[in-house]
């Protein structure tokens, strides 16, 4: 809807493209990789970097990030099946482990869940990612206090497991000449609590 709105109102979008460096000279662009189509030199007046929290635009453009100390992970997955509750948004907190977990009905039997935890020690644990660590996602939820049964259903895993550093992390001053960095690029917090698309426009 965004991108049609986009279109509508001029933008030339192009899907399928990926950006692999800046062009820091004036005007500035930016290098982007097209589908069997070769790199293509995109220049304009100003270069907006709308990548992400882990941005590479920042990282190009030589900005300064700030971060808070290691905290909590967060990892998440589409579960769909799950016998919990479809009309409430489920947490459990286990102080004594430091976790959280999070089960979010998103309607017809598919849900969202996340389970958070802390670092101890300041040594990381390795991050779950992918088919090999959804059952300790699944054991995660239960031992932050989601009831078992949920789980003992038939459940269909529908998206890729993914985890993240939740630590707030910041460019001080997210402009430098012509490149200027919003959303998550120029800031993004702590998911461990639900919140960051409504602080993107106000970065
Ligand atoms: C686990 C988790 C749970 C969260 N839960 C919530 C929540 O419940 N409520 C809430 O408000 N916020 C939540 N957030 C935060 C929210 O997702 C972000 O604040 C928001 O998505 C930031 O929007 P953005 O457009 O800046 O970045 P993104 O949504 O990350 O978009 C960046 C886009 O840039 C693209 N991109 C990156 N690099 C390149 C490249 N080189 N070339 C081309 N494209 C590129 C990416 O593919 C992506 O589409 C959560 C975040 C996480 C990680």
């Amino acid at each position: 809807m965004v991108i049609a709105a986009a279109e509508k109102a001029g933008a030339t979008v192009l899907r399928g493209a990926r950006v692999v460096g800046l062009l820091a000279e004036t005007p500035p662009g930016v290098w982007v990789r097209l589908d069997a189509n070769g790199e293509h030199a995109y220049r304009a007046r100003l270069v907006v970097g709308a990548d992400g929290r882990s941005s590479m635009a920042r990282q190009w453009g030589g900005f300064r990030v700030e971060h808070d100390p290691a905290g909590m992970t967060i990892a998440g997955l589409r579960i769909d099946g799950l016998a919990a509750p479809e009309d409430t948004m489920s947490g459990f907190v286990h102080p004594g482990y430091g976790m959280v977990s999070l089960t979010v009905p998103l309607g017809n039997g598919r849900f969202r869940a996340y389970v958070g935890r802390h670092k101890r020690d300041g040594a990381p644990e390795r991050p779950w990612r992918g088919k090999t660590a959804i059952a300790d996602f699944v054991s995660a939820n239960i031992a932050a206090g989601a009831p078992p049964t949920w789980y003992a259903s038939d459940l269909q895993v529908a998206g890729p497991l993914a985890s993240f550093d939740a630590a707030d992390r910041w460019v001080p001053h997210p402009q430098r000449a012509a490149l200027v960095l919003v959303g998550d690029a120029a800031a993004s917090n702590d998911p461990c609590f639900g919140c960051g698309l409504s602080l993107s426009r106000d970065r």
